[in-house]
């Protein structure tokens, strides 16, 4: 029988150095390579986002008997150099969420983690990576949180980090990523107008095959996510999981509130000197 749980995984930085700040969303390569060769052991597929939508119309009959997806947020360069060659080694896909105005640049939106410089993929890099058979999907042009802004800035960002990616790579681009998981009915919607066929948050559970596809949960695996953990994550029910979602939720909302508020702060310095 085909599986109907395919656990999407949700990675960041694959990389040895970080600031405090950032640790949450870095795992170092050993551990990667690790994890990797745990999926490969346990008899794993890892398969693209867009695969796993394709289902939703094909049936599960197209799908592997242990389907997973590995994703990568934002579009680190630590992708290309530190992640990239281990999936190679193992012959793995993988699904990138690009925020397109950083590609090239730096992560100029995690300054308050002490991250503000480091250093994202190119055009040339991402060439090279779909060229490989890698998928590329969108992840908004900047990384704003979509539901705190009005839904026509969302709808822009949405639309032009598609839009890019397309004629930057010459290739449909179907998924989306909400940057830090946050949605709302009306931002599903539009991600579907905007012609994505899934989006995913963060929810910290495995997939199912009745979920909306515009909601899609994953799996946060982080730096002390061992062999252990990441197998009680992989089967299901993890009952684990409503916790672990309570506790992250609460670190990423703390991590917006404070960006929010330093924003705000720059704001009203920028209009008290103009005026
Ligand atoms: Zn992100």
């Amino acid at each position: 029988m085909k599986a109907k749980r395919t656990p999407i995984l949700m990675y960041h930085s694959i990389s040895s150095n970080a600031q405090p700040g950032f640790w949450p969303f870095v795992l170092s390569p050993e551990v990667f390579r690790e994890q990797m060769d745990y999926l490969g052991r346990e008899g794993y597929t890892p398969i693209t986002m867009s695969h796993l939508s394709l289902a939703k119309d094909c049936g599960p009959d197209i799908l592997p008997e242990k389907p997973v997806v590995l994703t990568f947020d934002d579009g680190f360069s630590d992708f290309y150099t530190d992640a990239f060659p281990i999936l190679q080694q193992h012959g793995y896909v993988a699904t990138l969420f690009i925020a397109t105005a950083y590609v090239g640049g730096a992560s100029t939106w995690l300054e308050a983690e002490g991250e503000g410089k480091r250093v994202m993929l190119n055009w040339q890099q991402l060439l090279e990576v779909v060229d490989a058979g890698i998928e590329c999907g969108a992840h908004c042009h900047q990384h704003l949180q979509l539901d705190t802004v009005p839904l026509a800035t969302a709808r822009e960002g949405i639309q032009l980090s598609k839009n890019m990616l397309e004629e930057q790579l010459s290739r449909r681009v179907r998924s989306f990523a909400y940057p830090f998981g946050y949605y709302t009915h009306r931002l599903r919607k539009t991600v579907r107008e905007a012609g994505f066929t899934s989006a995913c948050a963060v929810g910290d559970s495995v997939s199912c095959a009745g979920d909306d596809p515009f909601a899609l949960p994953r799996l946060w695996i982080r730096a002390e996510t061992d062999k252990e953990s990441l197998s009680r994550r992989l089967s299901s029910p993890d009952p684990l999981a409503a916790v672990r979602l309570r506790k992250y939720l609460a670190q990423f909302r703390w991590l917006v509130r404070r960006n929010v508020a330093r924003r705000k702060r720059s704001l009203a310095l920028d209009r008290g000197g103009r005026a």
